[in-house]
């Protein structure tokens, strides 16, 4: 009946007591049916938790409350019932499981990451997201895998990126979370001078808009799409699917049974009707809600 939501978020943001927030924020989970975990470190947050739709609600508000928090984004997925049985909440030293940094990729800083790009440094970056996400935004000169998901990440380095072996590698994602695993799969596989961007795109385009980065990143919450360039030439690398103007708005089509993902303009959306093609414009089962 879908009554339920399930939310996924982390934030790597410098938390001043994490040790008061976790026992503020168990007794609050368990007052309101919130279940999950959550892991709250100096570093940030990084949780997983459901609940009724109107308790998740009330819960993204009350995390938001927190200064550390104001600009926490979630990740929101429909559901029949609790996806978790209880409610843990942990204070630890990193969001991320030690044990899979071990054996990740060398941390690699926004600082140190804009100096080998003002340098001119020999290094080859690559985009762990997948195809969507790259396509609307990268970084300069990296290498954009067609991912459909995080899976296909084996094959790319397997196949497409065995050539740099011996060269200083760096992958980016998002927050850095995905890097965790996929760099430490590369060094798995033998690739020797492996970084991953410390804190993900987020972190750097927050520090350094209009430097390396070109166009929007792909969000997974209502926002869809940031835009942290002011530069005209670093606004949009993607153009309009219908009309072929420079943007780094997508929808997906509303046809159901299409769902494809496409690049448009806000005009061309909306006179589409949200939708990829005129056949899917004429389709029977399309969605109801519009967005953006
Ligand atoms: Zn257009
Ligand atoms: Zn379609």
């Amino acid at each position: 009946m879908n009554n339920y939501k399930i939310l996924l978020f982390y934030k790597y943001v410098r938390v001043k007591s994490p040790a008061l927030i976790v026992h503020e924020h168990l007794d609050w989970c368990l007052q309101n049916d919130i279940k999950g975990r959550v892991i709250f470190a100096s570093e940030g947050v990084n949780g997983a938790v459901s609940g009724l739709n109107e308790n998740i609600e009330e819960y993204k508000f009350h995390l938001t409350s927190y200064p550390e928090f104001i600009d926490l984004w979630f990740k929101e997925d429909d559901a029949d019932e609790h996806a978790f049985k209880k409610m843990h909440v942990r204070l630890k030293n990193e969001i991320v499981h030690g044990d899979v940094s071990e054996h990740g990729g060398k941390r690699l800083s926004p600082e140190a990451l804009l100096r080998l790009y003002e340098e001119g440094k020999d290094f080859v970056i690559v985009d762990a997201r997948n195809w969507y996400e790259s396509k609307i935004g990268k970084f300069k000169n990296a290498i954009t895998p067609t991912m459909k998901n995080f899976r296909d990440w084996k094959k790319v380095i397997d196949d497409d990126l065995k050539a740099y072996k011996n060269k200083t590698v760096i992958t980016y994602c998002t927050g850095g979370i995905r890097c965790e695993k996929a760099s430490a799969y590369m060094v798995e596989k033998g690739f020797k001078d492996v970084y991953q961007l410390e804190g993900g795109i987020v972190n750097f385009i927050k520090k350094f808009p209009d430097t390396y980065w070109e166009g929007g990143m792909f969000v997974f919450d209502e926002r869809r799409v940031v835009n942290p360039n002011s530069k005209d030439e670093l606004k949009h690398i993607a153009h309009c699917h219908f009309c072929d103007k420079p943007t780094s708005y997508y929808i997906n089509c509303h046809n159901v049974d299409c769902d494809k993902i496409i690049v448009s303009c806000h005009d061309c959306k909306v006179a589409n009707e949200y939708c990829c093609s005129e056949e899917c414009k004429a389709s029977v089962n399309k969605r109801k809600i519009f967005h953006g």
